[in-house]
């Protein structure tokens, strides 16, 4: 087996029973540490079971979940950082925050020695995606307070590659930078990398004769949506890998080199449940459900059962790479309070996302959302790619929800370059007064 293709080939392939006793003994001593976390001793103390009496992820069960709620509420009840910290502020060196965009920002404080997990998370993404020493990874994100790209780009330096910043640039001065240093790794959005690719076009840049030969993709679901990982694939002329991460919690799945469509849990850094939304009971291995996931070795602010509202299908099959971690089929496939009720059908984002990026000519798209009567109505509004007519656009994206979904939707056209691009996540839904 090809070793350099893992961060650590001995624990990434170590069998399943071995593993489920590393998670313990990583689970037992990350609880010996928390002890003096006020949360979670008051969480403790509420189920009525002392934290020293926890010693394995089973036992772990007895408490009761946590969730992104209580975090904010927390913090809004002890500003600024909550109770959840389990050392003083002095041992703390990195302060991030989430974008906030659907829920209040929640702070994130990491010490020297959780900040290195998190390099250690972006190792096993890099590595299995096939990122060396002789990389240069350019990150084309706009920094700011967000975890995820200062992880992204310490973490290639921290496997020993060349990582250049895209913070404070335009999309054009980003490519810029891409051709002239010849960037070989490009980290971003999905949603971004197509619209890099769009202005490449615009400005007579072939992106397939740049040297990017991989691109890694994070805080949307797209580079597991085939459609969207296909175009990005072939705008780029590069592999495409997906990762999933959250600030709260951890640069916590990644993709490998087998390209099964499913991505691995990082079972060594944190351990995961799937469970039915409604009943919180197990979910069973190949049904949907949402991902709860506990740190098992950041302890400066760690999280113990914690519903990420990430809906998952988990993939216990061997993989074709030799990792024994578990995976997830097609990464997140959404997102709990993401779902549309479009005529009956149960619809996520990722899959129209699927639909509309596998229909050629479509530039970009906007989806308004209508309630009327309990009921979900769509209205597509589509940008046409250059020199595409719109009524073939039209008729094709129509015949797809058609026979796909079986549904109908709206369709309009947006003037080229009306819908607005996105940096990093997009935020394409729009609900409107039905
Ligand atoms: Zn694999």
């Amino acid at each position: 087996m090809n070793r350099a293709g893992f961060y650590n080939f001995d624990l990434e392939t170590v069998d399943r029973p071995r593993l489920r006793e590393l998670q313990d003994e990583r689970l037992h001593a990350l609880l010996r540490e928390i002890g003096d976390n006020q949360f979670y001793q008051e969480k403790f103390h509420i189920a009525g079971i002392p934290i020293e009496e926890i010693g394995t992820l089973e036992e772990l069960k007895k408490i009761p979940f946590t969730t992104k709620s209580d975090l904010i509420a927390e913090q809004q009840t002890h500003p600024p950082y909550g109770r959840l910290l389990t050392y003083p502020i002095t041992r703390y060196r990195y302060l991030h925050q989430t974008s906030g965009t659907t829920f209040q920002p929640i702070k994130s404080l990491d010490t020297k020695e959780d900040w290195e997990g998190w390099l250690r998370c972006w190792g096993y993404v890099y590595r299995a995606a096939g990122v060396r020493e002789d990389d240069l990874v350019f990150c084309a994100f706009s920094f700011g307070p967000y975890i995820s790209h200062w992880a992204a780009i310490e973490g290639a330096r921290h496997i020993g590659a060349l990582a250049l910043s895209g913070g404070g640039l335009n999309s054009e001065q980003r490519l810029r930078q891409i051709i002239d240093n010849r960037c070989t790794v490009l980290v971003c959005t999905p949603t971004y990398a197509l619209h890099l690719a769009e202005v490449a076009a615009s400005l007579g840049i072939d992106l397939r004769k740049s040297a990017i030969r991989i691109s890694i993709h994070a805080g949307e679901p797209g580079a597991s949506v085939p459609a969207v990982k296909q175009c990005i694939e072939r705008e780029w002329g590069a592999e495409s890998f997906d990762h999933a991460g959250a600030t709260e919690v951890g640069a916590w799945a990644f993709d490998c080199q087998a390209r099964s469509g499913s991505i691995h849990l990082n079972e060594l850094e944190f351990a995961f449940e799937v469970i039915d939304p409604e009943t919180h009971k197990p979910a069973e291995p190949g049904t949907r459900g949402e991902l709860v996931i506990t740190n098992l070795t950041r302890t400066g602010m760690p999280v113990l059962r914690y519903r990420t509202g990430d809906l998952v299908e988990l993939d216990i099959e061997p993989c074709a790479c030799g990792r024994s971690l578990n995976r997830i089929r097609g990464g997140v496939l959404g997102r709990a309070d993401d779902m549309l009720i479009v005529r009956g059908v149960n619809l996520y984002p990722a899959v129209i996302d699927n639909l509309l990026r596998g229909c050629p000519g479509v530039a970009e798209y906007e989806v308004e959302i209508r309630r009327i009567g309990g009921m979900d109505e769509l209205l597509l509004k589509i940008e046409a790619r250059n020199g595409e007519p719109f009524s073939s656009i039209e008729r094709a994206v129509l015949a797809e929800f058609r026979s796909q979904l079986n549904i109908r939707v709206g369709v309009t056209e947006a003037a080229a370059g009306s819908l607005p691009r996105y940096e990093f996540k997009a935020r394409r839904y729009k609900r409107v007064a039905g």
